[in-house]
Formats: structure tokens, sequence, C-alpha cells
């Protein structure tokens, strides 16, 4: 017996990729679909990150819709609550509160071969159709916390960056915080002024570039007063981002000046010599995510902070204890240790065509088209899937792209009658080919396994290795060129596009 559909699209996910997709859906007059969540909001990684501190060092003009852009003359760089508001907003503004089924997580995800679409199974065992299914989940959404020895021991409270306890008052404490990353670097001037102590753990090193004020001064306040001012405020900065920053990933000289600016900027930030070792990464900068901010430093080097380089041996009942046999006290421990983000789609369960399991697919490291689409999972799509993280620039121009092109590749299934589109194989393998030769040519390859960029298995599956502009370019051509129909019943076969060869999809 055949499955009605009860909606055309199923998004899940309601962060910048699932918000982004809901309004490009309504936008091309699409409105049977549907939103979950798993939270009690919308917002994604900018609901779940309350740290203090929390903030983005994107300017917003750049960290935000082009439909719906930010238009602030004070604000340059957004705190977390700024973007979380503009999210709900955007999502109220555009229609999409009745799509929003919050609290409701998607625990399995099945590809009915028959009728061309998707079985969706809550959490609480409810099950929902749909003829396309989004996933809008994001990289940096399942906390990491590393299974330190004797770390269940600890007395006091002990919390992850991204699960913020707020109950907790950390005035006159002694905090440890273990990681160095953003999350670290953005919430320590806050601690440093609370606590009474707070002890840094470092692992690696992070290369820091400092960041211009977080609010505009009254001659960009000024400037931005003038007609087109905003807009093209934001073309410079996505210009300058794909000029000045992306070039820093790559392997060879592009990057040596901004590598001198941040040794420069560490030189005349950290007055201890001993300090400034400690902090000189041993790696090029890009390997990992470049901290982009001007407080972190002058934090570090304050009386009542203290790096600490051993490695940790275990975690005690009231603090940590360093391989050099040293202890360090703690009221408090934070883990600002990253996140899972090579586990793509964790913890759902995704069959596709025969019942193959996509991280049986991905056991050695997801990939899919341009992060958005694999053989074998007809109408299924990724939004901010393997390899479309933008380490350079702004990620919800990265979703957006994506989102453009996945409305064009409903439409052509529309266009074309058919019930179920999918990648071509072919395409995959020469978007997998030009990828992995992409990636040879950056830094990542050589970093070691401590870099949420890569898979357990070496492979650099997190971030995009090209600019901006190669992601847009590759994100406009034809779906007909990458996708083909899939017949939806073996006595009714549709497949205009099958016998198409695949076209070349990337120009740089
Ligand atoms: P992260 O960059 O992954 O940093 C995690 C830190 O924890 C690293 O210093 C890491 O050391 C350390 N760590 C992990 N496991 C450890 C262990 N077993 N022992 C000791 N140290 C350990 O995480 P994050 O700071 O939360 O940032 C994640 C990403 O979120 C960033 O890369 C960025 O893309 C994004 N973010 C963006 C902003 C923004 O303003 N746009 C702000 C915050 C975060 P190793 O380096 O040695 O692994």
């Amino acid at each position: 017996m055949a499955i009605s559909m009860t909606y055309k699209v199923a998004v899940v996910g309601a962060g910048f990729g699932g918000i982004g997709m809901g309004v490009g859906l309504r936008r091309a007059g699409i409105t049977d679909f549907v939103i979950f969540e798993r939270d009690g909001d919308v917002g994604g990684v900018w609901r779940d990150n309350t740290y203090p501190g929390c903030s983005c060092d994107v300017p917003s003009h750049l960290y935000s819709f082009s439909f719906a852009p930010y238009r602030s003359r004070r604000i340059r760089y957004p705190r977390q609550a700024e973007i979380l508001e503009y999210l709900r907003r955007v999502a109220a503004d555009h229609g999409l509160v009745p799509h929003l089924r919050l609290g409701t997580a998607i625990r399995e995800a099945s590809y009915l071969e028959t009728e061309g679409g998707w079985e969706l199974t809550t959490s609480d065992g409810r099950r929902v159709v749909a003829e396309v299914v989004i996933f809008a989940v994001g990289q940096l959404h399942r906390p990491s916390i590393p299974d330190l020895a004797g770390r269940a021991d600890f007395a006091g409270p002990s919390f992850h960056s991204a699960r913020w306890d707020h109950d907790q008052d950390l005035h006159g404490r002694d905090v440890a915080v273990i990681g160095t990353g953003s999350s670290a670097a953005q919430m320590l001037p806050t601690l440093a002024t609370k606590a009474r102590r707070v002890r840094v753990f470092q692992r690696t090193p992070h290369w820091v570039l400092p960041k211009p004020p977080a609010d505009f001064g009254p001659l960009a306040r000024t400037a931005l007063r003038l007609p087109g001012a905003h807009h093209l405020y934001r073309r410079v900065l996505y210009y300058g981002s794909d000029a000045v920053l992306a070039p820093i990933m790559r392997r060879g000289w592009s990057a040596r000046p901004a590598e001198w600016a941040a040794r420069r900027y560490l030189h005349n930030r950290i007055a201890d010599p001993r300090l400034r070792a400690k902090l000189t990464p041993d790696y090029p900068i890009g390997g990992k995510r470049i901290i982009f901010d001007s407080h972190y430093y002058s934090a570090l080097a304050r009386e009542n902070v203290e790096l600490i380089t051993d490695p940790i041996a275990r975690i005690t009942r009231d603090g940590v204890r360093t391989a050099d046999g040293a202890h360090h006290a703690a009221d408090v421990i934070i883990y600002a240790t990253g996140f899972r983000a090579p586990e793509f789609l964790v913890p759902i369960t995704v069959r596709g065509r025969g019942g193959v399991l996509l991280h049986d697919q991905w056991r050695s490291g997801a990939t899919a088209l341009l992060g958005m689409a694999v053989p074998g999972y007809p109408n299924a799509f990724l939004i901010a899937g393997p390899n479309s993280f933008n380490p350079a620039g702004s990620n919800p121009g990265m979703k957006e792209c994506q989102v453009d092109y996945i409305v064009r590749c409903l439409h052509w299934r529309d266009r074309i009658g058919a019930s179920a589109i999918e990648v071509r194989e072919t395409a995959m393998r020469e978007h997998q080919q030009w990828l992995e030769q992409a990636v040879t040519k950056t830094v990542w390859p050589a970093m070691g396994p401590n870099c949420w960029y890569k898979h357990d298995s070496g492979r650099v599956t997190n971030p995009w290795p090209a600019s901006a502009r190669a992601f847009d370019r590759a994100l406009r051509r034809p779906p007909s060129e990458s996708f083909r129909a899939v017949p939806p019943d073996p006595a009714n076969p549709t497949d205009p596009a099958a016998s198409e060869p695949a076209a070349g999809i990337h120009s740089e």
C-alpha cells in the first residue's frame, strides 16, 4: 500500500542552516514543510553557547543572510545574544514559526524505495513521512569532553563551554579552563575579572590575530549613513576575507604575512619571553581555526591567570594533576574542549537506498558533493555537511549558497517530473578528486590528530579548501549536471538525465 507523504520537505535543525532553508523554501513558494528542532528554541550554536564573552569574530554585516542583512550602525561584531535575537527575528519575519516543531529530535531517517521519500522517526517514536529531507544540524553542536582519568572524581561543578552552568557563581573561586581555542579565548577576559584564580590548560597553542573593537566608532557610524553603505561594507568584507584570509590556509608564501603579523602581535602583547614561547605555535598559521581576539593575550598576562602547558595526567577530587606531578587546585572545571565535528549527523541513523547506513559509508570520514548530497541517498540534502565549513569567512553565506542550490534541485525535480533525484556517482567522484587535490595545497594534511578539521582516519573532512567565491560558483551550476532522476518504480522508469555525462563543477 502506498504511503502518503505528510510533508513535501522536512528540515532537521533550526540554526542558521535550518532557518535559512526555511526562508529559501518559502521564497520559492514551497510552504508544505516542517522544521524539526531538538531544542526548545531556534538558534543552533548561538542558543547553545552562552559562556561569558561569547560573540562572533566575523563582522555582523558578513555574518548574516543576504536577504536579512544586518543594518546596525553600532555593532561591528555581534555578541551571542544579538545573533540569537537575529535568528529568532528572521524566523518570525519570514513566517517560519508555524513550521517549527521545537523539542523534537530526529533519531532515524530511512529512504522509502517505492515512494521515493523519507520516513523520519522522532526520539519519542513518532513517524513522519516527507518527500525530501534536509539535514541542517551543523558541525559544531556536539560537545567533546575528553575522557581524562579521574574526571568523575572531581567534587566541584564542571561543565562544557557550550553547556554553561549559569547557577555557578565564579566570583572568588579557583577555576580551571581546559582548552585554548576560540571559546576559551573569548571567555577568559571575563573569567579573569571574576575568579580568584584561573588556570588555563593548554595542549597546543593557537595562532591569534587581533580584531577591531566590537562596536563601530563615530566615523564608521557616519559613513554607514550613506546610501548603499551597508551593502558595500558587506561586499568589501566578502571579497576582503577571500583575498586576505582564505590564502592563509595554503601551503607556501601566501600565509607568511599573516604569520608575521601574529608573531608581532604576540611579541607586543606578551612581555614575558617564557610565556611567549609557550604561546608560540609550532605549526603553520591556518592549520587550526585562527583565534581573532584582542583581549586573550592581555587576560593571560594577568597576575591571577596562569597558563599551564604540562600535559594533564588526571583530574582529582579538587583539581588537576599534570604529568610533572604538580597539583593545580580548582573549585570549578570548564571544558572548553571543542566539538565532535567530524562525526557528521550523529546521532541520527540514516538509511539510504537498499537500507545502506550512511555512517557505514562514512567510516573513514564523511564525504558529500559540495557538503550537500551523497549518492545512494535520493532526495536527501545536507547544509554545512562535509568540507563546507569556511574557516576564513562567513558560514551563513556558505549555507545560503547551499540553500539556493537545494531549492533549484527541488524545482528541477518538479520540472522533470521525477519523484526522487540523487547525485550521480561520476559527479561525486569528480568532486572528491578535486577536493582531495585542493586539500593537498593546504596546511591541513600535515596537521596532527588534534585538529577538528580532520577525521580520525587522517582525512580532512570539515573545512572547504578554497575561496568562498569558488564555493558560490560551484553551486551556481545547474543541478542537472550533477544529479539524476531516480526511477520511483521499476515498472515506470523516468530517468531523463541519467545518461548525461557529469560536467566539471569546479572552475578553480
Ligand atoms: P576548539 O577550537 O576545538 O578548541 C578545543 C581546545 O580544547 C583546544 O585547545 C584543544 O587542544 C583542547 N583540548 C581538546 N581535548 C583536550 C584534551 N584531551 N586535553 C587538553 N586539551 C584538550 O574548540 P572551541 O574553542 O570551542 O572552538 C570550536 C570552533 O567553534 C572554533 O574552531 C570556531 O570555528 C568556532 N567558534 C567560533 C567563534 C567565533 O567567534 N566565530 C567563537 C567560538 C568558537 P588541541 O588544540 O591540542 O586539540
